[in-house]
């Protein structure tokens, strides 16, 4: 199984051309294969910043028994021009800058990659959040965990500029009765409409917060994959001692009516 994620939006069973060779690489380290360009980012400093962000989002996300050595180890490409990156990510990335791939065959993640366009300005500002999503991966059976848990984390890593955009989105969609009901945020798989999407990452990144804020961080992966084997309503019961969705829906709106269109500190300290 495949599932592609880019930076906004996602496309499921895309089938991507494999086009970095295994001889091509500028930089490698134990983690990761690392393929820039000419002019681009030093591949060596890239490697070490991703060696660097990937031990900070383990340690924030995954107990110690899950921070495991990668093999095979993750790719990531940057490129130099929108066209090479669509070419690699497909027409769905056509408005993102980082896209990552986790495949898994029996249980076992068999291919990691992230593919990032380079901007001048912003340099490759969208490794962390892609980067998340690989890190996740590592706790679930497919490579893939629920998509509002794996958006909300993600974003978190996001810039303060970009995580104070998705917190007034939610405070927006609340306010216009466009917010999606909790039940229904939960168990997205596929945008059905434009306006989803905004309300979407808005309520994702506010959730994920809220429940972060009721234990360790850790939880929130005990939680998803309690979810998966048991139901939302056992898990909230088990993990957090919430009386299932209904009453979650409640706290939550609570908790998003009250922190309003302001971003909390994220939790993930490299982000600033
Ligand atoms: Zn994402």
């Amino acid at each position: 199984m495949q599932t592609r994620f880019h930076g906004l939006f996602l496309i499921l069973g895309l089938v991507i051309s494999q086009h970095a060779g295994a001889a091509e690489w500028d930089s490698q380290s134990s983690n990761f294969q690392i393929r820039t360009f000419r002019g681009g980012p030093n591949a060596q400093q890239l490697l070490e910043q991703c060696e660097r962000l990937r031990l900070d989002l383990q340690q924030v996300w995954l107990s110690e028994a899950d921070r495991r050595d990668w093999s095979p180890r993750c790719q990531v490409i940057v490129h130099a021009t929108k066209a090479s990156y669509q070419t690699a990510v497909g027409g769905g990335g056509a408005q993102t800058s980082g896209s990552s791939l986790v495949q898994a065959s029996r249980g076992v993640i068999v291919n990691r990659r992230i593919d990032l366009l380079y901007d001048a300005k912003k340099g490759a500002s969208a490794l962390p959040h892609e980067l998340t999503h690989i890190v996740l991966a590592d706790r679930f059976e497919d490579g893939h965990p629920p998509r509002w848990l794996d958006e909300g984390i993600a974003t978190m890593a996001d810039s303060q500029e970009k995580r104070t955009l998705h917190h007034r989105d939610c405070h927006d969609a609340l306010r216009s009765g466009d917010a999606l009901r909790v039940v229904q945020l939960l168990r997205l798989e596929q945008f059905t409409s434009a306006k989803q999407v905004p309300a979407f990452y808005g309520q994702s990144l506010s959730l994920v917060h809220f429940l972060a804020e009721q234990d360790e961080p850790t939880k929130l992966i005990d939680f998803a994959e309690a979810a998966i084997e048991r139901g939302y309503d056992r898990a909230l019961r088990d993990i957090y001692q919430i009386e299932g969705i209904e009453e979650l829906e409640r706290r939550w709106r609570k908790y998003a009516w009250n922190t309003g269109a302001r971003a909390p500190q994220s939790l993930v300290s490299f982000v600033r």
